[in-house]
């Protein structure tokens, strides 16, 4: 892992407590046996603090020169009261000074899902996107994801319901630190978040959903950025499509392992005179067909700093939301939350209001 190898101390969001047991055998000459409630502590609080877990002094500067939580830090914020709740853009500090975006939406209920970020950039190029315009950067390792989760609870005080992959970059082209971010996510002495509260959401590109699959995590949810089911028009938009057109992208979904009950969720911006005419409705009805049960998910585009199309207007996206209906397609339209700290779908890691970088929202994956 990235935050064993790269840096002196290890980073502890980075590792499950089984491997943090282990590294704690191999480093600390004694007290090693505290492991279990340090690592707990620390996922708690936010800090390394061994001498609250009964440690001797000598023995907590031990601790301290091997570890490190790996706490982000929160540099700024911006939040966007809607008629649902406010949504929260939050922009933290990683170690070698790039700045990531994790956003804190509510649900219904008074719930909470973040949005978190899985690389720094991205190499996808969607045309929709403030973060593929400037490429990639680089990958974000395990802790760094981790670090969102716990950064953001502990600055808004609150235990996020659903944990979505559907931040800043595309989580398949990082496939391993995100695994590992999963799998520290779901250790019961770090979060215990449960699988199915868990959404990777990606572009589209086969080899990384099958990649995805062959991890065996048959109870992650995973969602699609379809926006558009035309072929030429989908390329066009997101140049993922001219390695994986749709028919490959289908079918690698339709083999995706889903537990009973699976819908995959498909994300599909609506953006006027691009994307929202009968034809697409009816393209949309072939692709859903094709991967199984399924729920369109509708976002209305959030214009960004380099706007492709204006925002829908209410009975455009009526008139969409009846065409799809029309084709037996199931469909529900997400409320636009975000879009006034530029931190709805497709607008992270970019310019504008206010904050240096930004991007997307959502309850789903990167648009
Ligand atoms: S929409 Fe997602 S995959 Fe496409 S460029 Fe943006 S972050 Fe990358």
């Amino acid at each position: 892992m990235a935050g064993e190898c790269e840096m002196r101390k290890i980073e502890m969001l980075g590792v499950d407590s089984q491997r943090f047991r282990e590294l704690a055998k191999s480093r600390m000459p004694t007290g090693a046996g505290l492991a279990d409630n340090i690592y707990a502590r620390a996922f708690r609080t936010g800090r390394l603090d061994a001498r609250a877990e009964g440690a001797s002094e000598a023995n907590a500067r031990a601790w301290e020169e091997s570890f490190d939580v790996g706490l982000l830090e929160l540099v700024d914020r911006a939040d966007d009261l809607g008629s649902e709740g406010t949504t929260t853009k939050l922009v933290f500090a990683v170690r070698d000074g790039h700045r990531i975006e994790s956003v804190s939406i509510p649900m219904h209920g008074g719930n909470r899902t973040l949005c978190i970020s899985s690389q720094i950039g991205c190499a996808r190029g969607c045309a929709f996107c403030e973060t593929g315009r400037g490429g990639l950067e680089r990958n974000l390792a395990a802790s760094e994801i981790v670090g969102q989760v716990l950064s953001a609870s502990l600055a808004l005080g609150v235990r996020f319901r659903n944990i979505v992959f559907m931040g800043m970059g595309e989580p398949l082209d990082n496939l391993a630190e995100v695994a590992q971010a999963i799998a520290v996510l779901r250790d019961r002495r770090a979060f215990s978040y449960s699988i199915e509260r868990m959404t990777v959401c990606t572009s589209g590109d086969a080899a990384g959903i099958r990649a995805l699959a062959a991890l065996g995590l048959k109870r992650l949810n995973l969602s699609v950025s379809l926006n558009a089911a035309r072929d030429e028009l989908r390329s066009s938009l997101m140049p993922v499509n001219r390695s994986t057109p749709l028919a490959s992208l289908a079918a690698a979904l339709a083999d995706y392992p889903s537990r009973r009950n699976f819908v995959l969720v498909v994300n599909y911006c609506l953006l006027p005179g691009l994307n929202d005419s009968r034809e697409d409705a009816r393209a949309i009805a072939g692709f859903c067909s094709a991967v199984g049960r399924s729920l369109v998910n509708l976002i209305p585009y959030n214009p960004g700093s380099e706007p492709i199309a204006p925002s829908p207007t209410e009975s455009e996206i009526g008139r969409f939301i009846g065409l799809l209906e029309a084709e037996g397609v199931p469909v529900r339209r997400r409320a636009g939350k975000g879009g006034a700290v530029m931190a709805a779908c497709g607008q992270l890691g970019g310019r504008g209001q206010g904050m240096d970088a930004e991007r997307p929202a959502l309850d789903q994956p990167c648009i």
